[in-house]
């Protein structure tokens, strides 16, 4: 199953559109991103933006 979705905001870096890049998912969990102005194709390496470890502080802090 592919899963596609806007990205709002982003910004297509080939034509310069904004809101036409779209994230392709497919069910192997490879991300792509795709363009639907121009065509652009990128793949998404690892883009995930890093988780913040405030919770685990606050969770090792937070003992009754
Ligand atoms: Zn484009």
């Amino acid at each position: 199953m592919v899963k596609k979705r806007f990205i709002a905001g982003a910004v297509c870096p080939s034509c310069s559109a904004s809101d036409t890049l779209m994230l392709i998912i497919e069910s192997k969990g490879s991300e792509t991103v795709e363009c639907v102005e121009c065509g652009y194709e990128a793949s998404e390496p690892e883009s995930k933006p890093a988780a913040p470890e405030l919770d685990e502080g606050m969770i090792g802090l937070f003992k009754p």
